[in-house]
């Protein structure tokens, strides 16, 4: 059984099919995943849809990008919403550099807050990075100082050197369909040396799917592409792979009960 630990799927990409996509899913056992919230005024619809399924777990917090839109975030808002049990993870939030969507010190004061409510929860933080190596690592450990919080880097193409000041912070690592892309040898070649046991996958839908997938629309479906991907990257059996990845997923999210599946109801 596979984990997707990152899917987007309470927009309109997936409006239309989205029992065909969860049978879809089933059928290419993927067991669990979680959705993700990235604007907090869009939480209660990200919460409805996990209510639906008994294997969707949700998030809750503001994407760096959307951060100008959150100017008052406070870590206590974040922490009432993570009360209930389909929530258990905080973000995703982070710093993009890239875009630059929302300034800097919005999106600092945005991810600062997330990091509060993560370490006061325990509930992982789900971290956003791009294009700001050393800022986001700089933060992490100077927040990690005031007292320490579970943390996961999703959509892994971070640099060697964070990938190891991260690694030092025990971070998880999470590969999306990146990975599977021929430009991509750099990040392959990091996520070699990444810690078996704290590497999980995503797809990050309806972003980035993977090969031979690529430019079409990114579903829970295609998670195993990314699987096999670290498979041949690790020199693990499929079998391993998936049970690795699944593995570190619940061993990350423990409000998570992974003997809940969409079988249960
Ligand atoms: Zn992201």
């Amino acid at each position: 059984m596979w984990v997707d630990s990152h899917v987007n799927l309470h927009g309109d990409a997936f409006k239309d099919d989205l029992d065909e996509l969860m049978a879809r899913a089933k059928g290419a056992q993927v067991t669990h995943m979680l959705t993700i919230c990235c604007r907090l005024s869009e939480f209660s619809q990200v919460h409805n849809l996990a209510k639906r399924f008994e294997n969707m777990w949700c998030s809750v917090g503001t994407h760096p990008h959307e951060a100008r839109h959150n100017p008052d975030i406070s870590p206590d808002e974040l922490i009432a919403h993570s009360r209930n049990p389909k929530v258990i993870g905080i973000g995703e939030t982070g710093l993009d550099y890239h875009y630059n969507y929302s300034d800097k010190a919005a999106q600092v004061h945005n991810f600062k807050a997330h990091i509060d409510a993560a370490r006061q929860t325990q509930l992982p933080l789900i971290i956003h990075s791009r294009d700001a190596d050393d800022d986001m690592a700089d933060m992490l450990e100077t927040e990690y100082k005031n007292g320490a919080f579970p943390m996961l880097l999703h959509c892994f193409t971070a640099g060697d050197r964070l990938a190891k000041r991260l690694d030092k912070l025990g971070s998880y690592f999470s590969l999306s369909g990146i990975v599977t892309f021929k430009s991509a040898q750099d990040i392959r070649d990091i996520a070699k040396y990444l810690p078996d046991e704290r590497i999980m996958i995503e797809t990050d839908c309806p972003y980035l799917s993977p090969v031979p997938y690529r430019g079409r629309r990114n579903e829970p479906a295609y998670v195993p592409h990314v699987g096999a991907k670290l498979a041949e990257i690790k020199g693990w059996s499929l079998e391993d792979t998936a049970k690795t990845t699944t593995a570190a997923f619940f061993n990350l999210f423990q409000k998570a009960d992974p003997s809940i599946t969409d079988d249960i109801s």
